[in-house]
């Protein structure tokens, strides 16, 4: 065994040998695999090895799609045999809502380029005729699915990683792991020690084990999972007689089942919705090649469901069961990328479809790795979109409800109850006994909107329940003025002598004077956005920046990693140690002006003037800016004063109808002013010019920041794409975002966000198409739930295009 390594992977599991084969195709070299008993010995043996491309998220349908064209590449490299047969699939709706739910789906698999396409029942059967056409409604035929050999694959990974000049040691566990002086690693085994560079998690079933030999809580809970094998069926034996191949892969979304054929017989597999965590504390260390002990009632409703919609199954013997363990994070997704405030050590783990996802995976590290950045969008799968609320007793609680909802539909205004209320602000009890319906968010409990008595949120694809009262709230916000929590932004406090200059290398914008505010892009070195903020600045070395709830831990990532090691910045993720309040809308200076002495006219406090400020008894810092986009304040203070700020502008707001509005009314709010939000519109895909943003990026500036030269490069040539508003001739339902538009009927872009604009009476997308056509005035459409939407070009915000009223 090497005592010294530039890489150390942990575990050799499918994940865990993509990693390795991906880092040395490369070209790092002094890569090392440490697994502790065999290839496989996790949850990779005795996985179904099925795999396909269609995914709700297209950023992990990308992923998977890479992930399956790299099969035909490491067999062929390796020599080994996968055993891959690319069988095609379908997936089965049972009910109209289904159905939607799947056009929606193939809809957004559209743009990448998926040839998948709808099938009535009666063609679904022609293709696999072990189903009953009259149990479904329609189907859904994706020519890219398959499965494989799980052994034989993390094999091919294997070989082609030793190919490549990587060592693997088996029978070699990993004891601890501890960090020295110099940033490296002793990774410490029961054969000896290696000091390595950097350390990667894929210890799958023991990854939880991992994280603690670090400190660390990682949010991943292994699962029960359980499929069955059929004894040999004639109808499997006819239909690859008569058609020359096997019955391809069916997911049936309503028996929440999943099927393929094996050998002669038939493999299902289901996601109970009585589903049981393994070892929810601890892994045995002593867990090798086992099964655990099958448990068929549990998966009876199931299976009942699918054998009336797969009735052959009624006549066939069960040849065996087989129950194993694998790994969920609580919102299903892999666990990848650097651990915010470690060196060096990085997280594979919790990747639940590995067949389908390890490639990606593997791509993606050895991407951040090498180059420091993943060469692609991966927040849907970052290890840092969790907090610190991500506990195991929370994570116990989300993956079980995401393991028995896998095959469930999640509606565009689902909230899942599973975790919550965990996190709630002070006025969290006032706003619930004003009618307010909530939103987990980052762990915290948000209002989306306040129901009027008696009614509840409906979920539906279409317009439901809440429509009219938030449509109440956002006039209200444009006619009136409107109050609302915003406690869910993240809010960094920056001070110090070097905060200045350290925030002028990191952001891309001029820094505001003191007692301005600015938006600030940040970038990455190639030019690419990864943050938008607000940057106040309070005071000289004093400064509030204010940014993406869900993205806390992923920009302090970034942040630390930048951060002086002089003691001269210090930073500071406020989280609910400042929570905040906004009024916005034409009254809303009236309002701002009972509460406190001072002159708020527009001359004394104007657009983009930040104060600390007395607001009543309680000390508050108050910004003029609105994300409504109207004339409007944030006010941010100690929790400690929360309530009695609240209380004390609905009461001054009384005479001017103040409103209680919530995050659904504010996207209405921001679609018509066509303000972009982090994570939909600005993300690590796009450039400032592309996203819109190009004039808060100073070029210009003195400071060398980060992506500078990109940015001037990006000017230069325009970039690729811009972000563009739409007005969608929308009938009962709104765009959400992932949909595809079209131009004379060929897909061109996508929509990155939308809604029904109340006040502007209007349904809009707003997304990103060419640059080339971005002007283009007609001829636009989108699809929605199957149906194309005739779209009007949006040159200029709806609301307020001068910005009057904001600045007024
Ligand atoms: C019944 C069942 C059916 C499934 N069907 C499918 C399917 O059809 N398609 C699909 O894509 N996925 C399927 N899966 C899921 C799939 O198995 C996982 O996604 C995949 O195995 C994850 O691989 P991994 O490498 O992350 O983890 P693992 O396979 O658990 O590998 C981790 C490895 O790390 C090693 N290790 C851990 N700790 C240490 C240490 N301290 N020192 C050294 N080595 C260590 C372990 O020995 C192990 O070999 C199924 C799973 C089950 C249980």
């Amino acid at each position: 065994m090497k005592s010294h390594a530039r890489v150390v992977v942990i575990g050799g599991g499918v994940v865990g040998c993509s990693v390795l084969y991906h880092l040395t195709k490369f070209g790092w070299t002094e890569v090392v695999l440490v697994e502790r008993s065999e290839l496989t010995s996790g949850s990779t043996w005795h996985a179904a090895g099925g795999m396909h491309t269609i995914n709700g998220d297209p950023n992990v349908a990308k992923l998977q799609k890479y992930t399956v064209e790299l099969y035909k590449e490491i067999q062929d490299y390796s020599g080994q045999d996968i055993g891959l047969h690319m069988t095609s699939g379908m997936m089965l709706a049972s009910t109209k809502d289904r159905f939607d739910w799947m056009k929606s789906i193939l809809a957004k698999g559209r743009y990448m380029g998926l040839d998948a396409h709808l099938l009535t029942p009666k063609e679904a059967h022609d293709l696999m005729p072990l189903l009953d056409p009259d149990q479904f409604v329609g189907a859904v035929f994706d020519p890219v699915e398959g499965h494989l050999d799980p052994y034989g694959t993390t094999h091919a990974y294997a070989k082609s990683a030793k190919r490549n000049g990587a060592e693997i040691y088996l029978h070699t566990k990993v004891e601890d792991l501890v960090q020295r002086e110099d940033g490296s690693w002793r990774i410490i085994t029961d054969k000896g020690e290696i000091v390595a560079e950097h350390v990667v998690n894929c210890g799958g079933l023991w990854a939880r084990e991992i994280g603690r030999m670090v400190g660390l809580e990682l949010p991943v809970l292994a699962m029960e999972h359980m499929y069955l094998i059929t004894e040999d069926m004639p109808e499997v034996i006819e239909f690859n007689r008569t058609h020359g191949k096997e019955l391809m892969h069916c997911v049936d979304f309503d028996g929440e089942i999943y099927l393929r054929q094996e050998r002669n017989g038939m493999l299902m597999g289901t996601y109970e919705k009585a589903c049981r965590p393994w070892s929810p504390l601890t892994t045995p260390w002593d867990f090798g090649h086992e099964l655990l002990e099958e448990d068929i009632a549990r998966i009876t409703p199931e299976l009942e469901v699918g054998f009336r919609h797969f009735p052959a199954f009624n006549r066939a013997g069960i040849r065996k069961i087989i129950n194993g363990p694998f790994t969920f994070s609580p919102d299903g997704n892999p666990l990848v990328g650097p651990v915010r405030g470690m060196t060096n050590f990085w997280s594979a783990c919790a990747v639940m479809a590995g067949f389908s996802q390890g490639g990606g995976v593997g791509l993606a590290l050895a991407n951040w790795m090498i180059d420091g950045d993943p060469g692609f969008d991966v927040f849907a799968m970052d290890v840092a979109r969790y907090g610190d609320y991500a506990t195991l007793a929370y994570t116990n609680a989300k993956v079980r409800e995401n393991y028995s909802r896998r095959f469930s539909i999640r509606y565009p205004n689902e909230e899942l109850p599973a975790g919550r209320p965990l996190q709630t602000t002070p006025i969290y009890d006032r706003l619930k006994a004003a009618g307010a319906v909530f939103g987990a968010s980052y762990g915290l409990e948000q209002p989306l909107w306040f129901a009027p008595d008696g009614v509840e949120d409906r979920f539906s694809w279409r317009r439901s329940t809440d429509f009219e009262t938030v449509g109440a709230e956002a006039r209200a916000v444009r006619e009136g003025v409107g109050l609302m929590e915003t406690s869910g932004f993240a809010k960094y406090a920056v001070r110090g002598r070097g905060a200045a200059a350290w925030l002028d290398r990191l952001l891309a914008c001029r820094l505001p004077e003191p007692g301005r505010m600015t938006l600030a892009p940040m970038l990455k070195d190639d030019g690419k956005l990864i943050g938008d903020f607000t940057l106040a600045k309070l005071g000289e070395g004093d400064f509030l920046l204010i940014g993406s709830g869900i993205a806390e831990d992923y920009h302090m990532r970034w942040f630390e990693t930048h951060l002086p090691r002089d003691g001269s910045v210090t930073l500071e993720a406020l989280n609910l140690s400042l929570v905040g309040l906004a009024i916005a809308g034409p009254k809303a200076r009236e309002v701002l002006a009972k509460l406190t002495h001072r002159d708020v006219s527009t001359e004394a406090f104007p657009f983009m003037a930040v104060r600390r400020m007395d607001l009543g008894m309680a000390p508050a810092i108050v910004g003029r800016v609105s994300y409504t986009g109207d004339l409007g304040y944030e006010i941010w203070m100690k929790p400690q004063y929360q309530r009695y700020l609240y209380d004390l502008i609905l009461e001054a707001g009384a005479e001017f109808g103040i409103r209680l509005f919530g995050l659904r009314a504010l996207n209405a709010l921001r679609l018509e002013k066509s303000y972009g939000s982090w994570s939909r519109e600005y993300r690590p895909l796009y450039g400032p010019v592309e996203a819109g943003l190009e004039r808060f990026v100073a070029v210009g500036k003195a400071a060398d920041f980060i992506g500078r030269e990109a940015a001037r490069a990006e000017r230069e040539t325009g970039g690729a794409l811009r972000l563009r508003t739409f007005v969608v001739a929308a009938k009962d339902a709104d765009v959400i975002g992932d949909e595809p538009i079209y131009l004379d009927g060929a897909v061109r872009g996508w929509v990155t966000s939308g809604g029904y604009a109340h006040a502007a009476g209007l349904s809009v997308a707003v997304g990103y198409v060419p640059k080339e056509i971005a002007d283009v005035e007609t001829g636009w459409s989108i699809e929605l739930l199957g149906e194309m939407l005739p779209a009007r070009l949006q040159a200029e915000p709806l609301f307020d295009p001068s910005g009057a009223r904001m600045r007024g």
